[in-house]
């Protein structure tokens, strides 16, 4: 059952944290495991009273030790377009947003990583709260296994959806509680994500891409470049001064080939800043030495934002520049822009002012 078998401090009561193997010194034999892993995972069953092919005396010692109930759903928020943003309860009181996007026959669940983020983005409104709290791998998990509980209803799409780790916070700043979150999901007993079917957005921290190469499970990766030369990625993402984009390059060559064939690079357009034509062959130049392909974000505006999205000529006119280097060029689509559920627009609360970036505190020194 793996080296790993004790069940660790940071999961907590809550079931959604464990692994099988970390169950092993509760649930014995091994197969209890199993049949436990499918009845919360497969069969949505979230009180361990009426898992009944379990003996009563294990249902009652898991419901002494665990907690299996779903977290509770602080406010929920309709868009026009059936993108639903959810604010959940988090045990300390703290909110963690999910957003669940319904697209055709796609489902995609976006998830958070953290209450807020240490990043300082310039154009991202979460990156304006700061760094309240990384999530818990149960946290993480729970938010995928509620929204698949409430939003997808059809028993046959029950298992048809993607994971974008792409709401609130910096994936790779997380890394133990998100691997083992990735860990969960991944389980063919329990909701058996294939890593094909899960993104992780990430600025690129470059140790923990380093470690991720080295990773037994490694989802799909996007990349927010967001500055394709040094000069104005420092400005948009001051992480860049830690790592710039050179090294990023060389961090993201080093992937193994399938998520580094898989690589996106996130880009937002920002008028008059990040959408010029030699911003266009930068970014060109880039995803193609790396054989990536690009993700275009016009800005989604706000008025805590003093920034504008440019008009949709100038985006087109980017897009084509983009892929003259011969690299497949989208445009992102803007989902739940109405109920501020878009990219970047996660946000519980105002924060007063905007949080500098405390690069000493993310553990990458920098200047
Ligand atoms: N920290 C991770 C994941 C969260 S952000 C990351 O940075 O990748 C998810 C995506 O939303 C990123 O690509 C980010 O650049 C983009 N984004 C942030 N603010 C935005 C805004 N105001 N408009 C459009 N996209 C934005």
């Amino acid at each position: 059952m793996g080296e790993d078998a004790a069940p660790r401090a940071h999961s907590g009561r809550s079931f959604f944290g464990y692994t099988r193997s970390d169950l092993s010194p509760i649930v014995d034999p091994a197969y209890r495991a199993t049949q436990l892993f499918e009845a919360v995972y497969r069969q949505g069953i979230h009180d361990f009273e009426r898992i009944t092919n379990l003996p009563k005396a294990l249902r009652a010692d898991l419901k002494a030790r665990l907690d299996v109930g779903l977290p509770d759903v602080h406010r929920s928020f309709d868009a026009e377009d059936g993108v639903r943003r959810r604010l959940i309860r988090l045990s300390d009181g703290e909110l963690a947003e999910t957003v669940y996007i319904p697209d055709g026959g796609r489902t995609t669940i976006c998830v958070s990583t953290q209450v807020g983020c240490a990043l300082a983005c310039g154009f991202c409104l979460t990156g304006q709260l700061g760094l309240t709290r990384h999530l818990t791998a149960a946290e993480i998990v729970a938010q995928a296994v509620l929204v698949r509980h409430l939003d997808i209803a059809n028993p046959e799409r029950k298992d048809g959806f993607n994971i974008v780790l792409m709401g609130m916070g910096e994936p790779l700043h997380n890394y133990d509680n998100v691997m083992r979150a990735l860990a969960i999901l991944h389980d063919p007993a329990g909701l058996n994500m294939s890593m094909s079917r899960i993104t992780l957005s990430t600025v690129g921290l470059l140790p923990e891409l380093e470690r991720l190469a080295g990773e037994h499970l490694i989802p799909n990766v996007a990349v927010s470049l967001t500055g394709a030369t040094d000069e104005k990625r420092n400005r948009w993402m001051p992480i860049n001064r830690a790592y710039p984009i050179a090294d990023l390059v060389a961090a993201l060559g080093r992937l193994p080939v399938r998520p580094r064939k898989k690589i996106m690079l996130e880009y937002v357009l920002i008028r008059g800043e990040t959408d010029t034509m030699d911003d266009a062959r930068a970014l060109g130049r880039i995803a193609a030495s790396l054989d990536t392909k690009v993700n275009l974000i016009p800005l989604n505006e706000s008025p805590d934002l003093a920034l504008e999205r440019p008009d949709r000529e100038t985006i087109l006119r980017f897009q084509a520049a983009v892929r003259e280097h011969g690299v497949p060029t989208f445009i992102r689509k803007s989902r739940g822009d109405d109920i501020s559920a878009a990219c970047g627009q996660l946000k519980k609360t105002w924060a007063d002012g905007k949080p500098e970036i405390d690069l000493q505190a993310l553990g990458v020194g920098g200047s």
